[in-house]
């Protein structure tokens, strides 16, 4: 006899974190400009003459995940962080 999931049961398979997409998140009510994450991933963080930050991409590019990581940690005002970590 063969067993069968029940309807609506969810097959969990384990996944490994780097498989796991990360979304970069900005509390902009925090965010000052001042630029240390983009010193430290300027491929993804800009900080624009008026001291607005731009974020170039929504999810952490393959490869960056240490500068990004860095950058989050290093912000000031704890104004970034990461989901799906
Ligand atoms: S380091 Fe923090 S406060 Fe400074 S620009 Fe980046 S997100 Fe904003």
């Amino acid at each position: 006899m063969v067993a069968l999931a029940a309807p609506g049961e969810s097959w969990h398979e384990d996944t490994t974190r780097e498989e796991v997409s990360m979304k970069i998140q900005v509390d902009w009510d925090r965010c000052t400009g001042m630029g240390m994450c983009e010193s430290l991933a300027p491929d993804v963080f800009e900080v624009d003459d008026d001291g607005s930050l731009i974020v170039h991409a929504e999810e952490v590019p393959e490869g960056m995940e240490s500068d990004v990581r860095e950058a989050v940690a290093a912000c000031p005002t704890e104004a970034l962080s990461l989901e799906g970590e």
